[in-house]
């Protein structure tokens, strides 16, 4: 059954109202498979709305805080089965607004649920430490107390999880939080604070404000009743927010591009190695920051690994993400196809050489969507853009490593650090990639894209501000340390 209605209107979500922009003015959300479908329309606010959704934030937040940390999870318990009882209505609708397979759609929202479970129940974990004082007769300890509003800015690759993976941390430990989508995927969001007002949360301790990120993103990093502002996107967006908080000395967490790299060594399991390639790199049409794009492999096994990964890619089938038996749906946006088709054709101006893909895939049965061929270049030197720049679409740039040393030199010779695969047999070559990859995260034998809700999240170099999300490591960015010192 089809849960979906076309052409509904998205309003913002302030002091538990939601509510039309002063702006009187909507965008619409569209779907990339058919391109003259629209899947809803939503705010085109501005910086008035946005001032009364943190006006609205600020005053809840006071009583929220004053919560046990045990009710504060009821409501995040309640707004985990609001989002599993919609699991696929919510699943249909990202589908349709961003493109990803519905199998993926369901997958994400599942892990929205699962992650909603896992912060409500930090509300009964132990925070801070007792530290032993050097005056006997005093008790020294650490406490943690919330931050204030929190303003979240999210993108559109992953419109269910990230909201909640921002949102559910920031809530638990007493912040009350403004997010604005991105337009891309803003009406998948607005159903997922339908759950949020479903589990009953005081009103306006959840907001949602849509419209440009220029003017709502932009806002909420420069407000001055936002305390911190957490940012998933791209690095020249996440940039110029960082640089908006720490103006004003708001606490901020970006987290940024990747050109994540695999190394199949001499002795992989090439097998496994070219199925976690082809997921890695092309599943959600790569539209992952953890996503593989470069593939360094020894020079031993080059041509097996070729031939083996060039067959698979071969099997792909690409079209409507909502259809049965479809692997890959398409870029979720025109801007996203551009992008893909002018990395293809600065590649081959570069001199690397096109295998497999690299053009728009058009015809009746396609509705004039956005998709793209799987593409895979090779003799791709690490100068080249297609190695060095976030391409963000399906797309895998092969080199030849003769020594396991040159390897890892190329994949290391990246600005960013994010996620990082090896496929090798040989545990030496294992504890090395661990200590030598500058990655926040290290997959031995495991594709680069994907990571447990209850680890810790988060790239170097440019690909993070360095802190890092997700499990028990959020509660650093969430709240802010007081340390106490009573004397008896
Ligand atoms: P984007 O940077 O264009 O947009 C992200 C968000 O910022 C959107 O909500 C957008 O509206 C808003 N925004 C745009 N311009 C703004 C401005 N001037 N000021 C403030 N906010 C602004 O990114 P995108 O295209 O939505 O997503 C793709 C990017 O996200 C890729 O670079 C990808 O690597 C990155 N990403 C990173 C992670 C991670 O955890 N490291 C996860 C997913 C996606």
């Amino acid at each position: 059954m089809s849960h979906f209605t076309a052409n509904e209107t998205y309003r913002n979500f302030m002091n538990g109202q939601w509510k039309a922009s002063v702006t009187g003015q909507t965008e619409a959300s569209l779907n990339p498979a058919r391109t003259g479908e629209i899947v809803g329309y939503i705010q085109k606010s501005n910086a008035q709305d946005l001032d009364e959704a943190v006006a609205g934030a600020k005053q809840a937040q006071k009583h929220w805080r004053k919560l046990s940390g045990a009710a504060r999870g009821d409501m995040l318990y309640r707004a985990a089965n609001a989002l599993e009882r919609r699991l696929d209505e919510i699943a249909e609708t990202m589908t349709r607004e961003m493109g990803k397979t519905l199998p993926e759609a369901k997958g994400e929202t599942a892990r929205g649920v699962a992650i909603l479970r896992y912060y409500a129940g930090e509300g009964l974990r132990s925070v801070g430490d007792v530290i032993p004082s050097t005056d006997s007769e005093a008790l020294m300890f650490t406490t943690r107390v919330p931050l204030g509003v929190v303003g979240i800015i999210t993108p559109w690759n992953f419109p269910v999880a990230i909201p909640v993976w921002k949102m559910a941390p920031a809530l638990i430990y007493g912040n009350s939080v403004v997010i604005k989508p991105a337009s891309e995927a803003a009406v998948t969001c607005a159903k997922v604070i339908e759950c949020y007002e479903e589990a009953g949360f005081p009103a306006g301790v959840v907001n949602m404000v849509t419209g440009p990120g220029s003017v709502i993103g932009q806002g909420l990093a420069q407000h001055p009743d936002v305390q911190a502002v957490t940012f998933t996107g791209s690095n020249e967006v996440g940039k110029r927010i960082g640089q908006a908080a720490l103006a004003r000395g708001a606490k901020y967490q970006l987290e940024m591009g990747g050109k994540n790299p695999v190394i199949v060594a001499d002795d992989a399991d090439l097998d496994l190695a070219v199925e976690a390639t082809v997921n890695g790199g092309l599943r959600s049409t790569g539209q992952k920051c953890t996503a593989t794009s470069r593939v360094i492999v020894h020079r031993e096994v080059y041509e097996s690994f070729k031939r083996k990964l060039l067959q698979r890619i071969g099997q792909i089938t690409v079209g409507d993400g909502m259809k049965d038996g479809v692997w890959m749906g398409p870029c979720a946006s025109e801007h996203q196809l551009r992008t893909v088709l002018s990395y293809s054709r600065k590649g081959l101006e570069e001199g690397a050489v096109l295998l497999h893909g690299g053009k728009r895939i058009e015809g009746e049965a396609y509705d004039g969507g956005y998709f793209v061929e799987p593409t895979v270049f090779e003799q791709v030197a690490p100068h080249m853009a297609i190695a060095r720049e976030e391409i963000f679409g399906p797309f895998l740039a092969l080199m030849k490593a003769d020594t396991m040393e040159e390897a890892v030199e190329l994949a290391n010779d990246a600005e960013f650090g994010l996620s990082a695969s090896i496929f090798t047999s040989n545990i030496g070559r294992m504890l090395s990639f661990i200590q030598e990859m500058d990655a926040g995260l290290i997959r031995i034998n495991a594709e680069s894209a994907g990571v447990e809700l209850q680890a810790p999240f988060g790239g170097m170099k440019q690909s993070s501000s360095h802190s890092r999300e997700q499990g028990r490591a959020a509660i650093e960015f969430f709240t802010s340390v007081k340390t106490v010192f009573v004397k008896g």
